[in-house]
């Protein structure tokens, strides 16, 4: 019995749980230490489950846990926003614009990559959008789909490409406009002094 008691307690100390904040969700995160192999995590809910080998020093995990934690939110998110085919429906609708429309199998929205918008291969039909567009006006979707869809035709940036894709969406100028201020105030806004981000957020 008291071994059993004794092997409860290791057990506790072995296991520590703290808060942890990543892409403004706040996590309860349970870290236990065994004898695994790499530190593995698993999101079950709100609760960050977390099991470390003892050697990794504390400094090392908090960055391993953090790394793992902002994974595991954007997978989540990912599958809220692919949980329905609202996309698959618009990109369809907007491949029927081109003189021989490209097929289009899928839609995802993607939350690992920052830098593109978009992309599609004429291969698979799989077209990726990034994960703020379902934030965004649908018609500035639409001009990425169209965007990206004319790239089954022209590789390149070219005025064949440019005429075709205005062709397909006519909002095709305006919406790279729209996306260059959303790109341009996402890269400054942590270093935005205080007073005007304050103006700009309407505060
Ligand atoms: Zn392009």
């Amino acid at each position: 019995m008291r071994a059993g008691a004794g092997s409860g307690t290791l057990r506790r100390m072995r296991e520590t749980v703290q808060k942890i904040t990543v892409d403004g969700t706040t996590l309860r995160a349970r870290i236990v230490r065994k004898r695994v192999r790499n530190v593995n995590a698993t999101l079950v809910g709100n609760e960050l489950r977390v099991s470390a080998p003892p050697g990794v020093q504390r400094a090392e995990l908090d960055a391993m846990v953090r790394r793992l934690a902002r994974m595991l939110v954007r997978r989540a998110r990912a599958e809220v926003l692919n949980a329905d085919d609202r996309a698959l429906a618009v990109a369809r609708k907007v491949a029927e614009k081109f003189p021989k429309p490209p097929r289009v199998r899928s839609v995802r929205f993607v939350t690992t990559q920052r830098s593109r918008w978009g992309s599609y291969s004429p291969g698979t039909g799989l077209m990726r959008l990034h994960g703020s567009l379902r934030q965004l006006p649908a018609w500035v979707l639409e001009a990425v789909v169209a965007h990206e869809l004319a790239h089954s035709f022209h590789a390149d940036h070219s005025a064949a490409f440019w005429k075709l894709v205005r062709e397909a969406c006519p909002a095709t100028d305006r919406a790279n406009a729209f996306l260059e201020g959303v790109s341009w105030i996402s890269e400054r806004w942590e270093r935005l002094p205080p007073v005007e981000r304050a103006l700009l957020a309407g505060s």
